[in-house]
């Protein structure tokens, strides 16, 4: 580490548009950041099987320029900040960008990383498609699962405007509950904590309309948007109520629908209560496509969905917002594994193939997504697979978290 990113002299950056679509290069400059405790392990599998699939898509003809951006344990050891402001501001400039987990120090003070990233470029959108791809799973029949839930990202009680028990901000924020908004102390009791749920309609709107859009490019079909709509009136229930707003909207005439059946071409934007749409993903999974969800929602139903096809392990994500997109593993560090060559790159490989989706590099993004396929369906895969395998009784090869990305890239 020369103590500086080192950009790429060939590479180009990919330009955000005035309309906020993205102009992609034939040779992008990537950042990428490895990430800590299993980071290290995962991110070089995840860039070989990526820089397989381009070539073999392109033969040569679009190449991607990655740098190594620093952030968490690594940048702490170099630089001595968690988040150096360089990595942020590479982040900007280079558009879209992929990075493995980060951990958040417990009982250290500072903001976790993610949240600072999150944030940063406002990626009001968190995506996570989550299909299966032949891996052990804990229903019977998992090939029902492909949904994709959008959470929302910059909104609901992740804001952190919280006052604790028994703190002095507590009793003024009660007393003016209870003194000018006529609430009774039956609700805020003298000891209660209290967390404040902002929920916008511009923040949103503009979350529905990515996913209305996303729906309607790829041919899914129904569109649930989700909440507790009946309970949480102001929030959840105005996110309800704005989503089918934006249905109206002149771009979506025509082509988001509230009732019936869709037609080619069409969506169904179609209301369900949080608490039956957990127990529907269970049920009757293939009864949704595309889930519209809320910050706190979003976070369970998307871990719900993804045990549903083995776990986080599996399932890629996208943040992002205006243009702006960053690409992320949904598992954590998994320190307790760092460092022995045992960790699953499935879901930041996948992560980096929905990151070609982006791009518009559709073909390399399908040679990926076959290939993962084709290499479980060999019964190859890190332990944790293998072991999932053994458990059914199939029998089923353990390899390293590298070698498991060199079979992946091999079948490409
Ligand atoms: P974790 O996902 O790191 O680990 C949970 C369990 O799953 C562990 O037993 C681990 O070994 C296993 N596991 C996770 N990923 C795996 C993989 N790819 N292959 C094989 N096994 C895997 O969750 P945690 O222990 O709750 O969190 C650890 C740290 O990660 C915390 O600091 C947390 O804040 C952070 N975290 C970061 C992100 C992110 O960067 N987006 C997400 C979640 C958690």
């Amino acid at each position: 580490w020369e103590g500086k990113a080192v950009l790429p002299q060939e590479g180009s950056f990919i330009k955000l548009l005035p309309d906020k679509r993205i102009e992609v290069p034939h040779n992008p400059i990537i950042p990428f950041i490895e990430g800590d405790g299993i980071g290290p392990e995962i991110a070089p599998a995840m860039i070989l099987v990526v820089n397989r699939a381009v070539e073999k898509a392109y033969g040569g003809s679009r190449l991607i320029y990655w740098v190594e951006l620093l952030a968490g344990d690594k940048a702490e050891a170099l630089t001595g900040k968690r988040m150096p402001e360089e990595t942020l501001e590479v982040l900007k400039e280079a558009v879209v960008s992929i990075k493995g987990p980060l951990g958040t120090p417990v009982g250290k003070g500072g903001k976790s990383l993610n949240a600072i990233l999150r944030q940063s470029m406002d990626f009001y959108s968190a995506i996570r498609p989550v299909y299966w791809l032949g891996q052990p799973a804990p229903i019977p029949e998992p090939h029902r699962v492909n949904v994709t839930v959008f959470r929302e990202n910059s909104d609901d009680v992740y804001m952190g405007i919280e006052y604790m028990p028994g703190s002095q901000d507590t009793q003024k924020v009660r007393k003016f509950f209870l003194e000018e908004m006529g609430v009774s102390p039956y609700a805020l009791p003298e000891d209660c904590g209290i967390t404040v749920k902002p929920m916008s309609e511009y923040k949103t709107k503009r979350h529905v309309r990515k996913a209305l859009r996303y729906a309607l490019e790829k041919g899914l079909k129904v569109v649930a948007v989700v909440g507790k709509g009946n309970i949480m009136k102001a929030t959840e229930g105005a996110f309800m109520n704005w989503a089918f707003e934006v249905a109206k909207e002149p771009e979506f005439e025509g082509r988001v629908i509230t009732e019936g059946e869709p037609k080619d071409g069409q969506v169904l934007l179609t209301r369900v209560i949080t608490d039956q749409m957990l127990m529907q993903l269970v049920l009757k999974p293939e009864a949704y496509h595309v889930i519209i969800t809320q910050n706190l929602n979003g976070d369970y139903i998307s871990d719900l969905a993804a045990a549903l096809v083995g776990g986080p392990g599996f399932v890629p994500s996208g943040n992002i917002g205006d243009g702006y997109a960053l690409f992320e593993s949904t598992h954590g560090t998994a320190y307790d594994i760092a460092g022995k060559n045992i960790a699953n790159p499935l879901s930041l490989t996948l992560s980096g193939a929905m990151m070609l989706e982006y791009l518009g590099w559709k073909e390399a993004a399908q040679l990926i997504y076959d290939a993962v396929k084709k290499a479980i369906e060999d019964r190859l895969g890190t332990p944790d697979i293998a072991k999932g395998f053994e458990k059914m009784g199939v029998e089923a090869k353990a390899l390293s978290t590298m070698e498991f990305a060199q079979a992946i890239a091999e079948r490409i």
